[in-house]
């Protein structure tokens, strides 16, 4: 926490009738709609909140360089577990974030990209969100058996092939997913849409 020394003039600020836009507000009415009891819906988090330099990233400088690149960057939205506010999947309303997309990619906590007309649509967000509602703990660890379905898809990551498998458990419990051949060594996966 700090505070900017200059001298606050009081009488130059009136008060802001929502901490959001009103497009922010009513998406976040339909979110919450669709995620129900299960999850909380935070608005406008800080990247560096939902994800932290790790491994390498060590040394101070390190970290610090790692955090700077998120900088800048809030989630619209963040789904959280409701007991210790895990976040569980991002979202971006229009096109924000495409840089700091890969990270999630790369590290399985979902990053999801809802177009802005669809934003306050509670069908719409219901048929993205399917997943959400249904009533889990946490992102698909285990897998079952692969199937395999043309076209075929390459990693992004390894260029490895990528197979389809059905998320077994977690909010995706049920979903088809593309995952690298080479899982659990490559992590990529995205959500296979029918
Ligand atoms: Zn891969």
């Amino acid at each position: 926490m700090f505070w900017n020394k200059k001298k606050i003039q009081a009488e130059k600020y009136e008060p802001e009738k929502s901490v959001l836009s009103k497009e922010m507000t009513l998406a976040f009415h339909a979110l919450k709609r669709v995620v129900r009891r299960d999850y909380l819906v935070l608005p406008n988090v800080p990247m560096a909140r939902v994800v932290r330099p790790f491994g390498q990233a060590q040394k101070d400088s390190q970290r610090r360089s790692l955090y700077k690149a998120l900088a800048g960057y809030n989630a619209d939205f963040v789904i959280c577990t409701g007991d210790k506010l895990t976040p569980i999947g991002v979202i971006m309303i229009g096109e924000g974030g495409r840089e700091v997309e890969p990270i999630f990619e790369h590290i399985g906590t979902r990053f999801i990209r809802i177009p802005t007309k669809g934003a306050a649509n509670t069908d719409y967000l219901h048929s993205v969100l399917e997943a959400f509602v249904a009533k889990n703990d946490d992102s698909p660890k285990t897998l079952s058996d692969t199937q395999t379905v043309l076209p075929r898809k390459y990693c992004s990551k390894c260029r490895s092939e990528m197979i389809v498998k059905r998320a077994r458990g977690g909010p995706w419990e049920g979903s088809l997913f593309w995952v690298c051949s080479r899982f659990p060594k490559c992590k990529t996966s995205e959500l296979h849409k029918v």
